[in-house]
């Protein structure tokens, strides 16, 4: 997956997290905020309900005591012949049968009597002795009217009583106003500390202007010296103009109010008498009893729930951004160099590519980085590469970006494409690591080489890579025109090189191996060439490269063994001696694990006896495992094969080779010839003694190659060597013609 996709991912699950998170928030406190308004609703809708019963039976009892009024009313109505005393003696009565506390008669003139059950009858109580709540409810009764009046403090008994007042009429005349005052039984439970809802809310009865009429003792508000709801906790300051108002029409009001921490309730219910009302209150978790706690704990359970939830809920998120991002890391990054990896290169370069920017793509390699590795260790190895990275790295610039593809090769995305400056940017890197901390330790200098495709691809960066793994003199080479054209034919040898083989295209060339002793020949070395339809001549160094890359090389090998095989079977089948043939084995061979089997099927399908056969290895062969390839070799001896090590000198020879491999043979490099090789100085010569001589010690017979002059034939003989190979005794040459050369054969006939 490319980290756009999981970001995407990422993005899509953070989202749908949010919204699980929320809904459930939503949820749960919708939920809660339901419940809670549901017991609110609940709550309040008890009050109301129990606040009305208590006012039915507040104006029932009122109503009762009017309704006895009025009845004794009518009886004096019908009375007039009734005297002072009389009118005495019937309030007596009338008070003995009922429960006022007392009673009274009051004249238009101001004059009056009273009537108490405890102290007896006053025959002369004038209005004006009476409480003024008295005096205003007979004056409405004297104006016809029927009156209630405001609670006060009876004068006899101290209780808290009211007065009823009606008018008693003689000949439709008002001829008085009758009295009784009352404590209601019901203001006596309340005060006495009964209670509604349950017993956990309380009723008072307070005036228009919201003085208590009557408090019950319990009242949830504890303060006793409050006389108004207007002065607690009940009302808040900016609501109190409001509720006066409300007050003043009469209104029905439900209100809240925290006092200790709690929440409460209050309903103010109109009585419709002298603006009273019955003030109900409650705590909230009072009123619901077990609801209350049972909602709390709901709530807490749904909070504890919310909350963990969305614990796992993120926390499995930030499990899974992380593993995805650790994923994502070693999906993306090269755990060595902590540099980007190929994958991630190219899903760049895709995103780059269609920008159509100006660009250039780099590979860079370290030099012989493998023979670091066994030289020092792989631990200073790597930490070369880790140096290599940060070096490339600060070279980076905006917008450009690099990885380390395998091993030691860096791939970079430059946005340069002058060769002066890349080469200036890349000769900058090359001098930097060239100065690394290895190579001042140990004296070893490190270098680099680069391959720059402008506007190109990887593969030509590292096709003008490889074009200088071998030339020290350059570290830096572009892909050009030169290499376009040996790319496509490497292309065409590789689409060709299957119907070559059939087609036999590959044919045999010898070049011949001289004594050195008596400039005799001693045998011949088999080398491939490709004659293609066209009848164009091609060198094993224009495709043998290829070959050895595309895994081709091994079935051309045995293609020349067979074709050696035949060449000797045809000279034992022409009746001459036969020289022994040299045949050039590629390392890819050498691994296959039918090879020894395969070589002996040959020999023995063409009868020819395998010790006229050398098989030429290289000497790279026995760095990769020396008790390995002594293992084939020893196989090959058994089969009667020579073995024989080619170009000795020509890459990191080792004289420890030559002690442990138990070859025939040494071919030392032509690169010993050259004339700054042994002219000037005699080091190359004695090394070259040495070799000689060591190989002579070890039965190991020595050939030159590349032998080119006289010169060089009489110096390698002057130093001990054996035989030799080059174009002052012969090119390489067809078979054909070497048969009539060296074999005497006579020409074959033309077809
Ligand atoms: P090599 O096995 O070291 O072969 C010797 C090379 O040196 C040959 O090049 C030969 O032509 C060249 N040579 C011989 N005498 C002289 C001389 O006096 N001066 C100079 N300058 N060169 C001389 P050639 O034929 O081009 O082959 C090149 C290489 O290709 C061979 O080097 C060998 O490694 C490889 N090769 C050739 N044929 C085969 C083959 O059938 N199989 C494999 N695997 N490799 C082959
Ligand atoms: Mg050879
Ligand atoms: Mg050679």
């Amino acid at each position: 997956m490319d980290e756009k996709k999981t970001r995407k991912l990422l993005t899509r699950l953070t989202v749908i997290v949010a919204l699980i998170s929320i809904a459930l928030f939503l949820f749960t406190g919708g939920i809660v905020y339901y419940l809670f308004a549901s017991l609110r609703t609940y709550t309040r809708e008890q009050m109301q309900v129990e606040a009305r019963e208590y006012k039915s039976r507040i104006l029932k009892q009122i109503d009762n005591d009017f309704q006895l009024l009025h009845s004794l009313s009518t009886f004096l109505s019908f009375s007039d012949s009734l005297s002072r005393q009389d009118l005495v003696e019937g309030l007596y009565q009338t008070n003995a049968t009922n429960n006022f506390v007392s009673m009274a008669l009051f004249f238009p003139d101001g004059s009056g009597m009273i009537e108490t059950l405890e102290y007896g009858t006053s025959p002369d109580y004038p209005l004006a002795s009476s409480h003024p709540y008295v005096q205003e409810a007979v004056n409405r009764a004297l104006s016809g009217q029927d009156a209630v009046s405001l609670m006060f403090e009876s004068q006899i008994s101290g209780d808290l009583v009211y007065n009823y007042a009606v008018p008693v009429l003689q000949n439709d005349q008002i001829a008085g106003a009758l009295c009784a005052s009352d404590h209601l039984e019901i203001f006596e439970e309340i005060l006495g500390g009964n209670t509604v809802l349950n017993g956990n809310g309380y009723i008072h009865m307070l005036s228009d202007n919201g003085k208590f009429l009557v408090r019950s003792k319990h009242s949830i508000v504890s303060d006793p010296d409050m006389t108004s709801i207007f002065d607690g906790p009940y009302i808040a300051e900016d609501q109190k103009q409001s509720v006066r108002a409300a007050m003043q029409s009469q209104q029905g009001l439900f209100s809240t109010f925290r006092y200790e921490d709690k929440e409460c309730l209050f309903y103010l219910e109109p009585m419709g008498i002298n603006g009273w009302y019955l003030f109900c209150v409650n705590r909230l978790a009072d009123a619901s009893g077990a609801l209350y706690p049972l909602l709390l704990v709901v709530g807490a359970a749904f909070a504890i729930m919310l909350t963990l939830s969305s614990f796992l809920l993120f926390y499995g998120y930030k499990t899974l951004r992380r593993n995805s991002k650790q994923l994502l890391h070693v999906a993306y990054f090269d755990s060595l160099t902590g540099a980007e990896n190929m994958l991630r290169f190219t899903q760049r370069i895709d995103e780059f590519l269609p920008r159509r920017l100006p660009y250039s793509i780099v590979a860079v390699n370290i030099r012989r980085f493998k023979f670091i590795n066994e030289l020092f260790g792989q631990e200073q190895g790597d930490q070369l590469l880790c140096y290599v990275m940060q070096i490339i790295k600060a070279q980076m610039r905006e917008g450009e970006f690099f990885c380390r593809d395998a091993a030691d090769l860096f791939y970079l995305l430059i946005r340069d494409i002058q060769e002066v400056s890349i080469r200036q940017r890349l000769d900058d890197i090359v001098h930097k690591v060239g100065q690394a901390a290895l190579s001042r330790q140990n004296h070893y200098e490190i270098s680099l080489y680069c391959g720059v495709a402008i506007n190109g691809n990887m593969m030509q960066a590292l096709l003008a890579l490889q074009s200088i793994k071998h030339t020290y003199h350059s570290d830096v080479a572009f892909y050009d025109e030169k290499l376009h054209q040996k790319e496509r034919f490497k292309n065409r040898i590789e689409s060709h090189m299957q119907s070559a083989l059939q087609n036999g295209e590959f044919r045999l060339f010898l070049q011949p191996k001289m004594r050195l002793s008596d400039d005799g020949l001693a045998g011949a070395e088999a080398l491939v060439r490709w004659q293609d339809a066209s009848g164009t001549l091609f060198s094993p160094g224009d495709f043998i490269p290829v070959f050895e890359s595309n895994g081709f090389c091994a079935r051309l090998d045995m293609y020349m063994v067979e074709a050696v095989c035949r060449q000797l079977r045809a000279w034992l089948d022409a009746g001459i001696t036969p020289v022994p043939l040299s045949v050039n084995q590629s390392k890819l061979l050498f691994y296959e694990s039918d090879y020894i089997s395969n070589l002996q099927a040959l020999v023995e399908r063409y009868r020819v006896p395998a010790g006229l056969i050398t098989l030429e290895i290289l000497e790279g062969l026995a760095a990769d495992n020396m008790v390995d390839l002594n293992a084939k070799i020893r196989q090959l001896h058994e089969l009667g094969f020579r073995v024989s090590m080619d170009d000795f000198g020509s890459g990191y020879s080792s004289l420890n080779t030559l002690y442990q491999l138990n070859i025939d043979e040494l071919k030392l490099d032509q690169g010993f010839l050259l004339k700054s090789a042994y002219g000037a100085g005699t080091r190359r010569r004695v090394i070259l003694e040495h070799i000689v001589q060591l190989a002579q010690r070890l039965s190991i017979s020595t050939v030159v190659e590349g032998v080119e002059t006289r010169e060089n034939a009489d110096w390698m003989r002057s130093l001990g060597c054996d035989y030799a190979q080059g174009y002052l005794y012969s090119k390489p040459i067809s078979a054909a013609a070497f048969d009539v050369q060296y074999m005497h054969l006579p020409c074959p006939a033309l077809p």
